[in-house]
């Protein structure tokens, strides 16, 4: 037997030794860990016993980021859009006031940021084109009816562009009227009536709730991947066919990653925090929150 046998085969038993211990004491961090190193081995097992696909793209050869032009983009993450006397969770991350909202994307106009598309982010990530020093990706997820009432006027305005990640079981087919002190879904109609300021793309059909037991904590149901398939097709089905993704609270797995790109989707975002290089694993864009509480020159400090 090979040197490296006997420690695959070492390590295989201790793994097995400390699931089977962790198993009986759910709950610790002894089984949490177990745990974790469990779904390391799994996650290898996957992407053994599934053909690969090329989601290990590499920078053109010589590549160098040109003088001039961007060196890492920041893609703003955006949700809930209230004004602040209808905000009763000012301590919720994912609701932001319209006046601070406004204030930033005022701070961008007057320095002269160029809003780029998520094609123009492939591009740039793949290095096959470059972006201006300063340029920065406005995103939202959810589809909430205030990003059409509140922020699309703002960003229209400037002639910005921004991305808006649906859920597409919350896609109304009837425009409600909208009623800010109401937690209210983009209709189809105001989807389409925004097109020029805002692309939709998919943050899944219908699995963006907890609900996926892992190693002791509950995840997005979109690690089920069992469902991702028919998931992905529904949200095709509702008009939503585009390469680009953002995960369910950000939660991504190996088999996830996998079914999305079997699926064609080309480029995903997590809600890890930090700036965009070419290079960058583009299933695994990272992005900065944008809150309240932020101050705008200083999150896009680099
Ligand atoms: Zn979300």
């Amino acid at each position: 037997m090979s040197r490296f046998k006997k420690y695959a085969l070492i390590s295989l038993a201790f793994m097995i030794i400390l699931y089977a211990v962790a198993v009986a004491n759910p709950g610790t961090v002894l089984s949490r860990k177990a745990c974790s190193s469990w779904s390391l081995v799994k996650d290898q097992a996957f992407l053994m016993t599934h053909p690969k696909l090329d989601g290990s793209l590499k920078l053109p050869a010589n590549f160098t980021i040109q003088p001039g032009t961007a060196e890492q983009v920041p893609v703003l993450m955006y949700h809930y859009i209230t004004p602040k006397a209808y905000n009763d969770q000012p301590d919720n991350n994912s609701i932001m006031n319209l006046e601070d909202f406004e204030a930033g994307i005022d701070y961008l106009y007057e320095q002269g940021y160029y809003t780029a598309t998520m094609e123009e982010l492939e591009q740039y990530v793949l290095g096959k084109a470059t972006l201006p020093a300063k340029s920065v990706v406005i995103t939202f997820d959810d589809g909430y009816q205030n990003n059409y009432t509140y922020a699309y006027p703002i960003l229209k305005k400037y002639g910005f562009h921004a991305a808006i990640f649906l859920i597409g079981s919350r896609v109304q087919t009837e425009t409600s009227v909208f009623d800010p002190a109401k937690k209210s879904f983009l209709s189809q109609e105001e989807i389409e009536a925004s097109s020029d300021v805002f692309e939709y793309h998919s943050h899944t059909y219908d699995l963006h709730h907890k609900g996926f037991m892992k190693c002791g904590l509950n995840y997005a149901s979109g690690f089920d991947t069992t469902s991702l398939e028919s998931d992905i097709a529904k949200m095709k089905e509702l008009g939503i066919d585009s390469p680009y993704f953002a995960y369910p609270y950000g939660e991504k797995s190996t088999p996830m990653v996998y079914y999305l790109q079997k699926n064609n989707y080309r480029m995903a975002m997590t809600v890890h925090q930090g700036f965009v290089k070419p290079g960058d694993s583009p299933m695994r864009l990272k992005r900065l929150t944008v809150t309240s509480a932020t101050n705008m020159a200083d999150l896009l400090q680099p």
